[in-house]
């Protein structure tokens, strides 16, 4: 047996693979990957692949940056981990004062970062500090409690129970209907919006509940600008500004998951800067640790880390092992250096031109419509159909991947989140690539 089918015969005996059915499992002809360099990923036979997806969406800078990789090693000879309660260390430290610097600025200072692993726990804490915040300090008009969300339809907020409640309940989700408190959320059940009249109509029916029913919402939850995971699905920076303002008239905060959207991904360091809007609270993983380790943040403002003020009994209780861990610092604040040194977001805007011309440039295929670009994301919808069955988009994965892409369609949605200092010459050829892969199928 040689190495490629080893790995694979132990991966098909052994390891759960996520999102993927167990005959899939058995019988797919997967890729075995045992390299990564720049927009590229390397396979057990030395095959290179652009991989469109970048590793679901985290590699800003792209694979194995030499100073992220460089940064990880010094940091795991000096400390590797240690708790973060009693104890703090330097990487912490310095992140959380540079994360600050670099979130959003406005008319309130996002001034404190809480540490966990992943988007979705960034999420649940995002949750949790909301829902804590509104029942020790906001007492609304005649007592109503705050118990409540408020969240989209077609949001993807995380795969863990709390991150679940607030998003879309979908084929992927149903089954857990029972146990998410989703008696809890208003606005998150209905079709997701498409057009933009639709993006208006659902930010009306949000506005009017903020103004009818805000006494009763601790927070409101937002994916800013993009819904990633429903397909990228794009909305103007003017209705999040409305949405802004409509919690602050209620007395609602505004969570912002910018686990997708952060660190460039639009363009902008963060989307919400599109919009001139500072939430209450933010979530960010995914690029924060440039895609080499499970590492995220949640950013707080003054007031909201005041409401925890008066000892134990008023204290946020929450934490993860792996809180702060020193390697996950050292690489983020490596990222953010990387990103002023090599001024990253300046080189974006050509880049994302040249992207999003190439996926314009799709749509005279047939059967191709919607094409569209915010920063380092494209997309283009093959048409409707249902995520589980329709095969489109997997046709045009298995074209491109034959011409060395790797694609994952979202359904219908063929999208690209290439790494934003991504080779010039490098996003050509994929474009050509995707082009012509399209030609194969359709
Ligand atoms: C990916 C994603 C999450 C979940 O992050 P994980 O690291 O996969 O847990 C949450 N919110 C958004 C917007 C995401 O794109």
């Amino acid at each position: 047996m040689n190495d490629r089918d080893r790995i694979l015969a132990l991966d098909r005996a052994h390891v759960w693979r996520p999102f993927t059915s167990l005959e899939r499992h058995a019988t797919g002809d997967d890729l075995v990957i045992t390299g990564a360099e720049g927009a590229f990923v390397i396979d057990a036979d030395g095959r290179r692949y652009f991989d469109a997806t970048g590793a679901w969406w985290c590699q800003v800078l792209g694979y194995a940056h030499p100073r992220l990789v460089a940064a990880l090693r010094a940091q795991a000879e000096v400390l590797p981990h240690v708790a973060l309660a009693a104890a703090t260390h330097a990487p912490a430290a310095e992140l959380a004062a540079k994360l600050v610097e670099v979130a959003p600025k406005g008319d309130r200072r996002l001034s404190r970062v809480f540490y966990s692993d992943d988007g979705s726990t960034a999420v649940e804490v995002a949750l949790k500090i909301a829902y804590q915040h509104a029942q020790q300090n906001a007492p609304s008009k005649g007592g109503a409690k705050r118990q409540r969300f408020l969240a989209f339809p077609g949001a993807y907020h995380g795969d863990t129970v709390g991150a679940m409640s607030v998003g879309a309940v979908d084929d992927f989700t149903s089954v857990f209907r029972p146990l998410l408190f989703r008696d809890r959320v208003r606005g998150a059940d209905g079709t997701a919006p498409r057009t933009e009249a639709e993006w208006e109509t659902l930010c009306a029916r949000l506005e009017a509940h903020l103004a009818t029913e805000g006494d009763t919402v601790c927070a409101l939850v937002v994916e800013p600008l993009v819904q990633g995971a429903n397909g990228m699905r794009f909305f103007g920076a003017a209705l999040l500004r409305r949405l802004r303002d409509a919690c602050d008239r209620a007395g609602v905060l505004l969570i912002a998951d910018e686990v997708f959207t952060g660190f460039g991904r639009t363009g902008t360091m963060w989307a919400c800067e599109r919009a001139g809007v500072v939430p209450d609270l933010l979530c960010t993983a995914k690029g924060l640790s440039g895609g080499l380790l499970p590492f995220a943040a949640t950013l707080a403002t003054d007031a909201v880390y005041e409401g925890f003020r008066g000892g134990m009994g008023r204290a946020f209780l929450h934490g993860h092992t792996f809180t702060g861990n020193p390697l996950g610092c050292a690489v983020a604040l490596e990222v953010l250096r990387i990103f002023e040194e090599e001024r990253v977001l300046e080189g974006v805007a050509r880049r994302a031109e040249v992207l999003r011309a190439g996926f314009e440039r799709l749509s005279r295929h047939a059967g191709v419509s919607n094409a569209r670009g915010l920063g380092m994301v494209a997309a283009i919808d093959l048409g409707r159909g249902s995520y589980l069955e329709d095969d489109r988009g997997w046709k045009v994965h298995e074209a491109a991947k034959a011409r060395g892409v790797l694609l994952r369609p979202l359904g219908d949605v063929i999208y690209a989140v290439p790494p934003l200092n991504v080779d010039e010459g490098e996003l050509a050829w994929f474009l050509d690539a995707l082009d012509a892969s399209i030609a194969d199928v359709s």
